[in-house]
């Protein structure tokens, strides 16, 4: 942690006994000009950031707050963001009916596009290597005359954040400061070297650099709270000083927008959504087909970076023919499709053909995909971190900045929601009890929320990712096997555990 000045540890001296203690202290002629002041300032304009001044300026208690976003990327884009009606963009998350709530609390869920949006009902999970498997629906707590209640909500990132946009937006520009196209350039800790100006000497000070057409950027801004949500290599927390622990996964999440052909027996009721998991132990990783509206899906194959860059080689009829046969092929017959010569005269889809005719399918299969939508076909290197805390003298951190988890579970973009919902509801309660927002006895509040359940959904995906990535039929696979039949068979077990993926 940043060491800790005296002077953050004190309270606000109003200015007219500050006269009377500046008198005869040292000070700097070549001090430059005084920075602008804000209550809250946020780097970073992804969803957690985003979701952040959203829910500040929705609330009556935070919403006269002075506060500021900063931004390298051009929100003005992020905001005129559009897509045909059947194209969809492949950075898609799914939210949890927590994050879902917390989205309708702060009024941004009536900024989505809901026609781009998809719930889901039920999740299909199973282990490619034993066949054991697990179904998550709710028909555990639901009488079976009930609708299916949802397992989670679909949506693309770019339609949430344009959401959030919208959502400030709508609150006015009041007191709101968005710098977009401007980066950090550096965070250094104030001084109280001005008599006449407000002591700093605990405040961080930023300094602003444009990255491209930006009206009326300052160069610097000082920050009574200073929120880093700038992601994983966040500069708000080397400022803090604040260390991470983890590691890299060596696997990357490949990620593409599919189009489905039909399911053999229709879903019921209709409206039925079904998600499917299935790990593939052989491979590196589990692949995962998500719905989206108009019986279009995106796939989240998380696999060695060799296997991404062979899939990502593929044409597209082999990429197509490689993602079917992941659903429905034993571990050998996927192991050898994936070292097939692309100019070989046997295309992946014929050995696909002709291997499903030997193969006893498992009854779970998802509708085959048929195309591939041009351009979406990418991957990302996977990542664990976590921050060794959360807050530090004026300073707080959310979302990827704090902690990046292994996506097998869907769950980082639903931690950082949890977190900003945990951070405003702390700034809430520290504003209407006269309390400084950056002090450290305020902060307390959110971090004693938050790292406890961030720490046991990061540590629980992990351990998955690892029990999953043990090939063959030893111990491992025996004991998972064990493990997701018994969970399977005891309801409350399993309620138990969707609950906690709920952030209930
Ligand atoms: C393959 C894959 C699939 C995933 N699927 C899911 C899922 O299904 N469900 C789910 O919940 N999560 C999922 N996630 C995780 C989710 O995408 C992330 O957790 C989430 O996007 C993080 O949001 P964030 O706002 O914290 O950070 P980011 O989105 O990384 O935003 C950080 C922002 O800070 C800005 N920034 C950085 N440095 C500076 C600077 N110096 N100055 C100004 N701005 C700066 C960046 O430009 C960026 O816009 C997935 C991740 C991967 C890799």
């Amino acid at each position: 942690m940043r060491p800790i000045s005296r002077s953050a540890l004190r309270p606000h001296v109003c200015q007219t006994c500050r006269h009377g203690i500046g008198a005869g202290r040292r000070r700097f002629a070549s001090q430059s000009g005084s920075p602008d002041l804000y209550d809250v300032v946020c780097v970073g304009g992804g969803p957690a950031g985003l979701g952040l001044m959203a829910a500040l300026r929705a609330s009556p208690i935070t919403s006269k707050l002075r506060v500021a976003l900063i931004e390298t990327q051009d929100l003005t884009k992020a905001q005129a963001w559009n897509l045909e009606p059947t194209q969809y963009s492949n950075r898609v998350s799914s939210l949890t009916p927590s994050s879902v709530a917390f989205l309708r609390q702060i009024g941004a869920y009536d900024h989505l596009d809901v026609d781009r949006v998809q719930d889901y009902q039920d999740m299909q999970v199973w282990d490619g290597q034993t066949g054991s498997s697990i179904s998550f629906d709710w028909s555990m707590e639901t009488s079976p005359f009930e609708d299916p209640r949802t397992v989670a909500t679909m949506t693309e990132n770019a339609n949430l954040v344009r959401a959030l946009l919208r959502r400030i937006a709508q609150s006015g520009d009041e007191n709101l400061s968005l710098f977009s196209n401007s980066t950090v350039a550096s965070i250094e800790t104030g001084s109280d070297l001005k008599p006449e100006g407000p002591d700093l000497s605990a405040w961080p000070v930023l300094s602003i650099k444009p990255t491209g057409p930006s009206e009326s950027t300052p160069k610097r801004i000082a920050a009574r709270l200073l929120v880093g949500a700038d992601g994983i290599n966040s500069p708000v927390r080397s400022f803090a000083d604040i260390s991470t622990h983890g590691w890299d996964y060596g696997r990357h999440g490949i990620v593409a927008t599919l189009a489905l052909g039909d399911l053999d027996i229709p879903p019921f009721p209709a409206s039925k959504r079904t998600a499917y998991q299935r790990f593939l132990p052989a491979l590196g990783g589990p692949i995962a087909l998500l719905p989206l509206p108009n019986n279009h899906a995106t796939l989240v194959w998380s696999t060695t970076p060799e296997n991404a860059a062979y899939l990502k080689s593929l044409s597209t009829p082999s990429f197509l023919a490689m993602v079917n046969a992941a659903f429905r092929l034993e571990m050998t017959d996927l192991s050898y499709m994936m070292g097939m010569s692309s100019t070989s005269d046997i295309s992946h889809q014929d050995e696909l053909t002709w291997r499903t005719q030997h193969t006893a399918l498992p009854s779970q299969v998802p509708p085959p995909a048929t195309a591939v939508q041009e351009g979406t076909v990418a991957s990302f290197p996977l990542r664990f971190r976590h921050a060794a805390q959360y807050v530090s003298p004026r300073v707080a951190l959310v979302g990827d900045a704090a902690h990046v988890i292994h996506p097998l579970a869907g769950q980082g973009l639903n931690l950082g929601l949890a977190d900003v919902a945990s951070l405003s509801k702390t700034i809430q309660y520290a504003v209407s009890h006269g309390m400084d927002v950056g002090d450290l006895i305020t902060l307390e509040r959110y971090s004693s929320e938050r790292y406890l359940p961030n720490a046991k959904i990061g540590g629980a995906c992990d351990l998955l990712h690892k029990m999953y990535t043990v090939p063959g039929e030893g111990p491992v696979a025996w004991a998972r096997s064990l493990g997701l039949g018994v969970v399977d068979r005891l309801p409350f077990v399993k309620s138990f555990l969707m609950k906690n993926a709920e952030g209930y």
